[in-house]
């Protein structure tokens, strides 16, 4: 079956199947190995999967990341129908935002917290559009990344507080063979923060280090460190790659579980 791409909630609802149990994969596009890993899930899981693939404007903060945030629309299709995903939905903001961001969530605890800190704004639009996507889809089950911990908190939190059908699964953090957690920002790294990168993730998973070690490790390589913390049975760190061969200062995030914690 080829792969089938819808844009509005009118399309969806001439060709949505009939029967047969649907899992959503949201996404931001860029895909790489860690989304397609959610994609095979969805299908072993369902019958169908849908991929959503949509930039969202209002979590991004700052406004030179949305600008660089990479768009691959036609390659993304092309790597989800090699994978057996059967439907891309792929909106855009008229559609998503008819009230034109008026009406949005907002969680007040876990979002206050590490990349809410840090991202005012972040959460409430990452939570407002997965509510959107999820409500127009109508899926069983959505999937998501462990890569994005606190987005992964938050949604799960959200749906059991909204009484939603649709469940959460999670699945494990994609990396790359040195240890970096895939991410589409990685394809804006040059040579020389792609190793510096890879010391990002292998120094916060060193848990024979304490955070503060951790972060002055990370800072003597360059980085500048947001946040290095453990909560919720994790170690949680955001740091930005230093500027180095010319290169802009990418925004990198990972988690790894603590000792004796369940994971998701
Ligand atoms: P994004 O396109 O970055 O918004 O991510 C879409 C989904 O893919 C989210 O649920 C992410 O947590 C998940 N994801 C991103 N990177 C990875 C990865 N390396 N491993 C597993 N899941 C990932």
């Amino acid at each position: 079956m080829s792969i089938t791409v819808f844009r509005t909630p009118a399309e969806w609802r001439m060709i949505k199947p009939a029967t047969g149990s649907i899992g959503v994969i949201p996404t931001m596009g860029a895909l790489h190995a860690g989304h397609i890993a959610l994609v095979e899930r969805a299908l072993g899981d369902n019958k169908y999967a849908v991929t959503t693939i949509y930039v969202n404007p209002t979590q991004f903060n700052n406004p030179d990341d949305l600008a660089a945030y990479p768009q691959t629309l036609d390659e993304d299709c092309a790597i989800l129908e090699q994978a057996g995903c059967q439907f891309v939905f792929a909106p855009n903001y008229e559609t998503l935002y008819p009230d034109q961001y008026r009406y949005r969530i907002r969680e007040t605890e876990i979002s206050r917290v590490l990349e809410g800190e840090y991202r005012p704004g972040h959460f409430d639009g990452m939570l407002t559009v997965v509510l959107r996507l999820l409500n127009v889809v109508g899926a069983e089950v959505a999937y998501f990344g462990e890569k994005d911990f606190q987005q992964l908190l938050l949604v799960r939190e959200m749906l059991h507080a909204f009484q939603h059908s649709t469940r959460i699964v999670a699945c494990a953090t994609v990396r790359e063979p040195d240890g970096l957690a895939m991410s589409s920002r990685n394809r804006r790294l040059n040579t020389a923060q792609r190793a510096l990168a890879a010391q990002w993730s292998q120094t916060l998973a060193n848990l024979a280090l304490p955070c503060q070690d951790v972060r002055s490790q990370l800072e003597a390589l360059g980085f500048r460190v947001d946040y290095i913390e453990e909560r919720w049975g994790r170690r949680l760190g955001a740091v930005y790659t230093p500027q180095v061969a010319g290169g802009a200062e990418i925004r990198l995030i990972d988690n790894v579980v603590l000792p004796g914690q369940p994971t998701f």
